[in-house]
């Protein structure tokens, strides 16, 4: 399976959270191919928290999602984040947000949904996404998500802002 993950945080040592959160996936069943620029963005939701740093991975995986999706619920743990009211701050946010086996894979639950249910309305996930993989579709209905990035552009242009900070993930 090819799996697209969105990587978030705002609390801690984030930028180190998120270097060592790509280490640890880049183990076992799972091989990080590519990871985006970090990008700076403004909080969604209570503004009275600190900007969140985020970037996007491709990584190929020899687990089912939902396998998956608890691994990367265990890796937050184990990197230190604390239970809080959504929208609020956290130390490591890692979503699954698209993912392809011979197809695209849809899935409708609560505990996993395919693709993830925020990903076309959100700039901070769609930023670093589309610079991973610029030509990306909604796999429900085959349209570009580049159209969305470019609405969302439109609506809020500071919303997001690529850092200075090539080879990140390697440091
Ligand atoms: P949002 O999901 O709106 O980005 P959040 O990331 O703050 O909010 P979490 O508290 O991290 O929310 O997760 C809430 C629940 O979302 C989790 O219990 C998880 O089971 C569920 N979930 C459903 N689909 C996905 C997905 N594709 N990736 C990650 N979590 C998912
Ligand atoms: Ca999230
Ligand atoms: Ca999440």
């Amino acid at each position: 399976m090819i799996a697209w993950l969105g990587l978030g945080g705002n609390l801690g040592p984030v930028r180190a959270t998120l270097v060592r959160a790509l280490r640890e996936l880049d183990q076992g069943p799972c091989r990080v191919q590519a990871v985006s620029g970090l990008w700076l963005t403004k909080p969604v939701g209570p503004a009275d928290q600190p900007d969140f740093l985020n970037a996007a991975a491709r990584l190929a995986v020899a687990l089912g999602p939902g396998a998956l999706l608890e691994r990367l619920q265990e890796l937050e743990r184990r990197l230190g984040r604390r239970s809080r009211p959504h929208w609020r701050e956290r130390e490591l946010d890692l979503d699954l947000l698209l993912a392809r086996e011979d197809g695209p894979l849809l899935v409708a639950g609560a505990r996993l949904a395919l693709p993830h249910p925020g990903l076309c309305g959100r700039a901070f996930v769609l930023e670093p996404l589309l610079e991973l993989d610029p030509d990306l579709r909604d796999p429900r209905d085959g349209r570009e998500l580049s159209l969305d990035v470019r609405r969302l552009r439109a609506q809020e242009p500071d919303a997001v802002r690529r850092m200075e900070d090539p080879g990140w993930c390697r440091s």
